[in-house]
């Protein structure tokens, strides 16, 4: 993490998991779990039901909310996809863009990666734009090449005022939901060239300010070392923000220098 450049981010990612009606006692166990002084933004990416719940209980504890997915349309016959402007509206402040599992399950490709993104920027939503190799690529040597690709091909036609409000990340295909994560140097290897990729096309200032996320199976045990990597400002989590103290013990193990 670098605090002083940018802002360290601990999100969520619920997937297709719990109900409306779980957010209240999931949110009192986090709060009594919580660290009183956060050191980083805290979000909870829910399914889209769930959002506007989430917006009123996560006000007391100062937790966003965050969607998972968004329409590459304003409006219109495109049943049952959820648009920017319908995000904006019911208070969503993040949302996840390229997930894997909609890359792999729903034909997400990354032109469409792109276009969710200018969508949500256009709404004042930041996206939280996922990337990452498979294992296969990983063990080709190909990891570095691919990553870049999908990095510069998700950023494509945003500017550098908007890549202030973009968030990537870096989340390796083989440790997500599989109980492997990537080790904190390998993690690091990789955000660290996320920055340079985006180096090279805004310049170093704004590569500077992006925050890059790992993530792949953190938790309340490997957070703190991967969060004291330099280019990793912060975590996706899947199966343990559905933990109310694991997730809370992760969003503790940002106040580290
Ligand atoms: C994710 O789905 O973005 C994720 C990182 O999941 P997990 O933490 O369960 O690997």
């Amino acid at each position: 993490m670098n605090r002083k450049y940018r802002k360290t981010i601990i999100a969520g990612n619920w997937k297709m998991n719990m109900t409306n009606s779980g957010i209240k006692p999931f949110m009192e166990e986090l709060k009594a779990n919580m660290p009183k002084a956060k050191q980083c933004d805290v979000v909870l990416c829910t399914p889209a039901v769930m959002i506007q719940t989430m917006v009123k209980a996560g006000k007391d504890c100062k937790v966003a909310a965050g969607g998972q997915d968004v329409s590459i349309y304003d409006k219109g016959a495109y049943t049952g996809e959820v648009s920017a402007t319908m995000l904006e509206d019911i208070g969503a402040k993040y949302c996840i863009v390229g997930h894997s599992e909609r890359r792999q399950y729903h034909g997400e490709t990354d032109m469409m990666v792109n276009a969710k993104a200018k969508k949500l920027l256009e709404k004042g939503i930041n996206p939280i734009i996922c990337v990452g190799e498979s294992l296969e690529q990983r063990e080709n040597d190909l990891t570095m090449e691919y990553v870049a690709y999908q990095v510069k091909a998700a950023l494509s036609g945003i500017d550098a005022t908007a890549l202030r409000h973009c968030v990537i990340a870096y989340e390796p295909i083989w440790a997500i939901g599989t109980g492997k994560t990537a080790t904190s140097e390998q993690a690091q290897e990789v955000c660290e060239e996320i920055r340079a990729v985006i180096r090279k096309i805004y310049g170093a200032r704004p590569a500077r300010a992006v925050s890059i996320l790992y993530g792949g199976s953190m938790n309340a045990k490997n957070a703190y070392e991967l969060l004291a990597q330099p280019d990793i400002d912060g975590g996706l989590i899947g199966g343990a923000s559905l933990k109310p103290a694991d997730f809370a013990t992760i969003v503790a193990a940002t106040a580290q220098d």
